[in-house]
């Protein structure tokens, strides 16, 4: 049998090898040193903000962000349902709880309609996710913010390289902030950063993210013995220098990334655009989508399972989309939202990534054509 066709994968190689290796050299490994620095100015200009700060992860940012925008116990936060665990459970991490907001049934996003409906006199802010990196509704979703006296931050972990009416991801709300696990489109294995164009909420969280102290590198090359004291319980949320490094080179080959992705999706599209029993996935046109997954919503009268099963069996990878928030136990929500119930029961995740080959591609199209004729034939 042929080899296995894998969901994701990173693009990763020599140039990230070197970029360590000039790490090892430099003798500063450990986080908040000068790669990072770099990587921060670079990723600033590329989304557009006036600050970035890197972090260990994107829960780390998502945290950080929460915690110098205010959002404590007492407080609520309204956040789109259909999402990694990570955005719900930085909100309950600050001590505020998240309030779900279902979603829209194209691009999977926040309903704008929804979050208003969900504004009580508790309500400090809204958490909007990027679905797979599609951007939500900004002009929107701002909108509402601005009438009710919120702040708006976006959970951009899958968004390296999306617009959204020609804005960059990243640069859409108050805070945003970005995964790069090595599921995602640009990655250091694990990381994450946090972007803003407000030089206050910046450096707090730069300081927050260091245990509270002034980060090492402004203390660096000082004559005297500056001793740092703490107002503050910070955290160390700092990415590490070798991480960082390899994160400046992923950002260079970010466009290059981003057309191998579109290009599969291209193909995906022509080679499944036709199977009625599979919803293929939405790109507005005002939003450049990155692909960071490809999913797709089987009909409801097949059962995944069964065609999960059998694209496994005859090596495609494969997995479920994302999660509905609302349903999980540790949020003890009672409300019941349909759309992202409905997606997180049908929908399906199919090898993306950028090191895909044409042939593959067409092997999971015709893969999941016949697999899910077969199951619709036998029910
Ligand atoms: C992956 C992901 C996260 C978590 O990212 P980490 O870097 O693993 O903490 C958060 N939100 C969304 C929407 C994600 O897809």
């Amino acid at each position: 049998m042929s080899e296995v066709v894998s969901l994701g994968q990173p693009t990763v190689g020599e140039e990230e090898l070197e970029a360590v290796s000039r790490v090892f050299a430099s003798g500063w490994l450990s986080g908040a040193g000068p790669a990072c620095r770099a990587f921060e100015e670079q990723l600033a200009a590329t989304v557009g903000t006036q600050h970035a700060l890197a972090t260990s992860n994107c829960g780390a940012a998502l945290h950080l962000g929460l915690d110098v925008l205010g959002a404590g116990p007492g407080d609520e936060v309204i956040v789109g349902d259909y999402t990694f665990p990570a955005t719900g459970h930085s909100v309950m991490w600050t001590g505020a709880t998240p309030v779900f907001a279902d979603v829209r049934p194209d691009i999977w996003s926040a309903d704008p309609a929804s979050v208003e409906s969900l504004v009580t006199e508790r309500t400090v802010g809204i958490l909007a996710v990027d679905v797979f990196g599609q951007p939500a509704d900004y002009d929107e979703l701002r909108a509402i913010a601005d009438r009710h006296g919120l702040w708006l931050m976006e959970d951009a972990a899958c968004s390296a390289g999306a617009t959204y009416k020609g804005r960059p991801a990243g640069s859409l709300a108050d805070v945003a902030t970005f995964s790069f696990h090595g599921r995602k489109g640009i990655t250091a294995g694990e990381g994450g950063a946090l972007t803003t164009d407000d030089p206050e909420l910046a450096a707090r969280a730069r300081k927050l993210h260091t245990y509270g102290i002034e980060p090492a590198l402004t203390r660096e090359g000082a004559r005297e013995l500056p001793v740092p004291s703490f107002d503050e319980a910070g955290y160390n949320y700092r990415l590490s220098d070798v991480a960082a490094a390899i994160m400046s080179v992923q950002l260079r080959r970010l466009p290059d990334l981003l057309a191998a992705r579109r290009r599969v999706a291209g193909l995906y599209g022509e080679l499944l655009g036709d199977l009625e029993l599979v919803t293929l996935p939405v790109a507005l046109p005002d939003r450049e989508h990155p692909w960071q997954s490809y999913v797709v919503a089987l009909d409801g009268s097949l059962d995944r399972g069964a065609v999960a099963t059998a694209l496994r069996e005859q090596g495609v990878q494969c997995n479920f989309g994302t999660y509905a928030s609302h349903v999980q136990p540790v949020y003890g929500s009672t409300r019941h939202l349909p759309v992202s119930a409905d997606l997180f029961a049908r929908h399906l995740a199919i090898p993306m990534h950028a090191n895909l080959r044409d042939d593959e591609v067409e092997r999971v199209a015709d893969t999941l054509r016949r697999v899910v004729t077969s199951s619709a034939a036998t029910r």
